[in-house]
């Protein structure tokens, strides 16, 4: 509810602060539990940092964050560890979020350790099955991760958020490192163990068909701020804000019949340090209209189930 997230600049020889990037600017959305929920835009549109923040990785700077009804916001020490038992994250880049000096087995057993004593020859088992389901072999537990390949070692990512059993997954681009032939196995492994696990899932991606492919609704994120939310069907089929029209015009449609004009945007995304007054979309708005500069849209219900920020409507 309202999240704000943040980040001081500082410049010159004390490094005194200069000023503020809103990565995210007063975001409110819920995720239904079961539920796969979208979030996409550009890089630097502040859906990592939403990410971390709603995990509690980061303190956020305004607003609230509520799992299964407890506010989450302010915990610290071990109430905030003890709450982090039902989140995981699955990192974009397999290769910096595994320990290269740490064997598979042990990877994957720290989390479960921090959290209980257990005996050992269970523990290994118990281990040795998590690796089987996500698709590797027993004997990957003796192994270090530099001995797999990329799609195989998001896969000993996907078992260590696995561990605990958590109940909410942020996946942060789970495979934008992956080479595409990997990408929909590993995505197809996460949809089976959503189901499995009873998961969900919060899933975020700069890549509009693998998110078309995982969510069940989808929020567009620009410039820090959430500016349409809708269901996947909704989203795809009647795009409303002209920010998610320009990017779902840029999807490749093999289709020549269903072909629609892409929408190109000028300029460049503004800086998050000095976003524009109004609507922060109305520098690069194809339709933007006078009080756009002058008024920031609220992100409002105008159909249902279908939420938009635009004056449009
Ligand atoms: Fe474009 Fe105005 Fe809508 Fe912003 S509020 S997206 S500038 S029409
Ligand atoms: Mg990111």
């Amino acid at each position: 509810r309202n999240l704000k997230k943040y980040y001081p600049v500082t410049g010159g020889f004390f490094k005194r602060t200069i000023g503020n990037v809103k990565a995210v600017d007063d975001v409110s959305f819920v995720i239904r539990k079961g539920e796969t929920l979208g979030l996409v835009g550009e890089s630097g549109c502040g859906k990592s940092t939403a990410g971390r923040t709603i995990l509690r990785l980061m303190k956020p700077t305004g607003g609230e964050i509520l799992f299964e009804g407890k506010d989450i916001t302010r915990l610290a020490g071990s109430k905030l560890q003890k709450a982090r038992r039902d989140f995981q994250m699955v990192f974009q880049d397999p290769y910096a979020s595994l320990n290269p000096t740490q064997m598979v087995g042990d990877i994957i057993a720290e989390p479960i350790l921090n959290y209980e004593k257990r005996n050992k020859k269970e523990l290994e088992q118990e281990i040795k099955t998590l690796l089987k389901r996500v698709g590797l072999p027993e004997e990957a537990y003796y192994k270090y991760a530099h001995e797999f390949s990329g799609g195989q070692r998001q896969r000993i990512g996907i078992a260590r958020a696995l561990a605990l059993h958590p109940k909410l997954i942020v996946a942060d681009e789970p495979v934008s490192a992956l080479d595409v032939s990997v990408q929909s196995q590993v995505l197809n492994l996460l949809k089976e163990l959503q189901i499995e696990f009873d998961l969900t899932y919060l899933f975020i991606a700069h890549d509009l068909s693998v998110v078309k492919h995982m969510s069940d609704r989808i929020g567009v994120m620009y410039l820090g701020n959430l500016v349409e939310l809708a269901s996947n069907k909704d989203l795809y089929k009647e795009p409303l804000h002209p920010y998610t029209q320009a990017l779902i015009s840029a999807i490749p449609e093999p289709n020549p019949a269903k072909r629609k004009e892409r929408i190109v945007l000028r300029g460049d995304v503004p800086s998050p340090q000095n976003p524009p007054t109004g609507c922060p979309f109305h520098t690069r708005c194809p339709v933007a209209m006078e009080i756009c500069s002058q008024e920031k849209p609220a992100l409002a219900e105008v159909r249902p189930g279908h939420q938009v920020a635009c004056h449009l409507y």
